[in-house]
Formats: structure tokens, sequence, C-alpha cells
């Protein structure tokens, strides 16, 4: 089985560590010279709507996937008659647009927040009458990180958010004062069998994920499990999708979704019974999913800029690195380390050193 993926960077790695074990082999298609993936997979050299390539692609692969939701639309439909593509091109369509997609949550009773379309700064000065400060203004499409969005705390500071969207469609939401934000991250195979991943806690700094921490067991995990399904069956979705929200008290928004792995679900590698990656391969490739529960108590910290040496993490016996070969880089993810324990007391305690460990890592930075 040959596995084509657009996109070689650390996930689509990650994909090929998993893959190998399955007999699988990979080949990518991606611009950059000697990406994160090719160590492990075999590389087309060039950009994503390159029709030449994705021919090759397609008649190399025996399935495609993608690692990242960007992926121009056309491509996909192009490889979809002539291989087969996963996750569905309606996924895409939904979450390369915020407007489809909060309109596709509220059509399946997933609950958002107030959100309006906008097109233009007298639409934007109208609907904040029913939005109320604060709000955020996002571009509709191609935002990630935080990237492409604008808090809007009084209307004499509407003008100058509306130049930042540079006239391009946008969308604007209420402000959530959320107590924290949470993912989770479920599966469904082409038979329409689905398995759920334990919800996780997540902190970001600057719209980058940091930490994720699993919270299963909590009341409103079985509300997450139950929306994350609702929209893998909508779509009859096949492979791994993750959707974000924010809790707020005892209730459950719905931020965005990822048709694809996720970096809130790296821990599942060292602290799931299947790790995400796996369980996306089973899926697109037909094979049986495996199970989902988490081993003990599971986390991860993200290394954003550079990573401490690797001695100073494996000396933690609980703690498992996973580099992925770029150099250091302001603000660039290098790696990650994932934390497993069966003791609620020392996975914190491990947990936090490794917090710290990857804080003065980032503060050392230029
Ligand atoms: P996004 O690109 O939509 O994932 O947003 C990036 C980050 O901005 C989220 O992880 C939140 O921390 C924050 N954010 C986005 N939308 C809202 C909102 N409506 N209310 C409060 N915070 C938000």
């Amino acid at each position: 089985m040959v596995v084509g993926i657009l996109g070689g960077g650390q996930l689509a790695r990650m994909m090929t560590l998993a893959g190998y074990p399955l007999g699988m082999k990979f080949i990518v298609l991606e611009p950059v010279e000697d990406a994160c993936a090719t160590p492990a997979a075999m590389q087309l050299q060039g950009n994503y709507d390159d029709e030449a390539l994705l021919a090759e692609l397609a008649e190399i692969a025996d399935v495609v996937t993608y690692e990242f939701e960007n992926v121009p639309a056309r491509s996909v439909e192009f490889l979809n008659g002539n291989v087969e593509v996963y996750p569905p091109a309606q996924a895409l369509a939904v979450a390369q647009d915020r407007l489809n997609e909060k309109t596709l949550f509220r059509e399946i009773n997933i609950p958002t927040p107030k959100f309006a379309p906008v097109k233009s700064l007298a639409e934007l000065q109208q609907v904040m009458e029913y939005i109320g400060y604060p709000a955020v203004l996002k571009t509709r499409r191609e935002g990630y990180d935080g990237k492409g969005q604008v808090v809007l705390r009084s209307a004499d500071k509407l003008e100058s958010a509306w130049q930042i969207m540079n006239n391009k469609p946008a969308i604007v939401e209420e402000f959530v004062n959320f107590d924290r934000e949470v993912s989770v991250i479920a599966v469904r195979d082409r038979n329409g069998h689905t398995r759920c991943y334990p919800m996780t806690e997540n902190t970001h700094d600057n719209g980058i994920l940091r930490t994720s921490i699993t919270c299963s067991h909590e009341p409103v995990e079985s509300q997450a499990h139950d929306y994350i399904v609702r929209l893998l069956d909508r779509m009859e979705y096949v492979g791994v999708m993750t959707l974000e929200l924010f809790q707020d008290g005892a209730q459950l928004l719905a931020n965005e979704c990822a048709p694809r792995v996720h970096n809130s679900g790296h821990w599942t590698q060292d602290g799931a019974t299947t790790c995400q990656f796996e369980n996306h391969l089973r899926a697109i490739s037909g094979l049986p999913l495996g199970f989902t529960n988490a081993v003990g108590y599971a986390g991860m910290v993200n290394l954003i800029g550079d990573a401490p040496s690797s001695d100073q993490i494996l000396v933690h016996p609980y703690c498992h690195l996973h580099l992925y070969g770029k150099e250091p880089r302001l603000g660039r993810k290098v790696g990650h380390i994932n934390i497993q324990c069966d003791d609620l007391a020392v996975f914190e305690a491990e947990f936090r050193a490794m917090q710290a460990l990857a804080n003065n890592t980032t503060a050392e930075l230029p």
C-alpha cells in the first residue's frame, strides 16, 4: 500500500512513522526541498496545484490524504478522478471557510458563538448591533494559529479593524469568555464506524498551541463526542478529524474543525492504545480501527522556536521526545514532548517540568 500525502511537514512525517510498521510506503507532494517527511517518504517536489505532479502522485499512490486543510480544492478535485482521496472534498470546503464551518455546526445543532458574515465596513457596523462588544473579526479563509483576526472592543476601532481584513470576506463572532479551550479528535472508517479519543484541554500562546492534557471522563466529554460524531456522519467522513471548542461553564461552543490529524492529538503517540496517525492511516486504507482509549494520564508540551538538549528531557523516564528535524526559528514548532504515566501526582510533576523546560528554551531565543 502506497499512501500519497499532500504536504511533507511534521504531520506527514509522523504519519509515515506510524505507517511503516503496517507495511505502508509513502510519497509526499511538497514544494520545500528536504521537508520533514522526506527521510521516510519519496518526495515529488513542487506546488500543490501542479497537475503533472498530481497525476504522478495519483499514478504511484493507492490512496491520497493531506496534512493541512488549505490544499487547493481544485487539486483534490483533480486527484479524485484518478485515485481515492480521504478525507472527502466536502470536509475541505467546510474547513477552508469559517462561514461554511459555523453554518454547518448550526445546521446539525452544535452550539457556536454568535456569528455573522461581513463583506464591508458598513455591514460590519450594522451587525455589531447584534453581536455586541467585545467581538472577534476573522477572515473567512486562510486564517490559522490566530492569524487574520482582530479583537473588536469599541465602535471607533471598526474602520481600522476592517482595513486589516484587506476587503476580504470575513466573519465576526462574539468574544467568548471561556473557562478553557478543549478539543476532541475522532476517527471514522470507510464503513461508517467511529471511535473518539479522550477530550483534551489545550493552552495557547499568541494563537499557537503550547500544551494539551487529557481530561477524559469529565461530564462535558460525552457532549464533545456526540458533536464530533454528528459532524463525521454528516460529511460521510473517512479519517481523523479534530473539533476545537470553547468551554464556558457546562456549555461547549464549537470554534472550528480540522479535517486532519492535529497537534492536540500528538499525546496519542505515547498515551493511547492506537495513535491518531495510525488510526488515520487505517481509516483511509480500509483497515479496521484501533482502540482510542488513553493509557493512564497523558499530555503533550510543544517545543516552539528551539528544543532543549535531548538528555535534559529523556532523564525524565515518563517523557518521550519527538523532534521534527527542523532548524530552530522563532515561533516555529520544532518538536514536542509526550508525558505518559499511571500515577497522577508523578504525571503532573513531569508535565510541569517539561513545561518549564519548553518555556526556558523559547525565552532564550534572540
Ligand atoms: P482560531 O484561529 O479561530 O482557532 O482562533 C485562534 C485563537 O483565538 C483561539 O484558540 C482562541 O484562543 C482565540 N479565539 C478565537 N475566536 C474566539 C472567540 N470567538 N472568543 C474568544 N477567543 C477566541
